[in-house]
């Protein structure tokens, strides 16, 4: 079997303006989430793309190659091209996987695909969250127990403006009482979409062993899933059968 392509896009911006974050990931939170992936196991290619370079790093050749598309993206969602959220999403209705990680649900191409509004309740208060399997039998829920903690995080509560996923993998408690939909799956065309909800920037979320294996988990079962499906509307002028008596 060939390797999945993998590309992890980072927005690159909190990385180089606040020094913890900095501090947290020197390489960009993007180079942490693709050493997770490549450390994971047998299988995948892994690179990484960016905001700032041109066309985001996501070219239509690039695209065009990439299985699973990772991203992350906050406080730049408004210097997101549109061409290129249109390009990545008429790749996912073809079949390219995407993965989209935390502050991601309120990326131009998650609400595009969503075609709600995305939005939730929020807090920065360090409070530590426990992600529940709610599916044991998922595939990206292999290797996580019935739970496991982060110690500190940003709060994500309900209500979670998405159509009601196709499949519930994880959902988070928070210590200040709140619940979240925090791991999701959708079905867009012929493309997987899993949304992901750890992951603040002012957190080491990406170096931790089961967000790592969740992630690594969620590239293979986003993976293409047979033949490409390229959009076409053509007119079917000839009928295959005489139509009429
Ligand atoms: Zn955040």
């Amino acid at each position: 079997m060939s390797r999945l392509s993998i590309v992890v896009w980072g927005e690159n911006v909190h990385e180089h303006r606040n020094p913890k974050v900095g501090a947290i990931y020197p390489e960009g939170m993007h180079e942490a989430i693709a050493a997770g992936l490549r450390a994971s196991g047998a299988g995948l290619e892994v690179s990484t793309a960016t905001l700032q370079q041109p066309e985001h790093g996501l070219t239509t050749a690039r695209l065009a190659a990439t299985d699973v598309l990772v991203w992350w993206g906050h406080m730049a969602h408004g210097e997101v091209a549109e061409a290129i959220v249109d390009r990545v999403q008429a790749r996912v209705l073809e079949g390219m996987g995407l993965i989209v990680l935390h502050s991601g649900h309120y990326s131009k191409i998650f609400k595009r695909l969503m075609g709600t509004t995305c939005s939730l309740t929020w807090r920065e208060a360090d409070e530590r969250e426990r992600l529940w399997v709610c599916n044991p039998g998922h595939p990206i829920a292999q290797g996580i127990d019935r739970c496991f903690e982060l110690p500190a995080e940003e709060m994500y509560g309900e209500p979670f403006g998405i159509p009601a996923p196709d499949e519930q993998v994880f959902i988070s408690w928070f210590e200040g009482g709140e619940v979240f939909r925090s791991g999701c799956c959708w079905h867009r065309g012929n493309g997987r979409i899993f949304y992901f909800r750890p992951g603040h920037e002012t957190y080491p979320t990406y170096h931790d062993a089961n967000v790592r294996r969740v992630i690594a988990n969620a590239v293979r079962w986003a993976a293409p899933q047979g033949a490409r499906w390229v959009d076409s509307c053509p007119n079917a002028k000839e009928p295959r059968e005489k139509i009429g008596r």
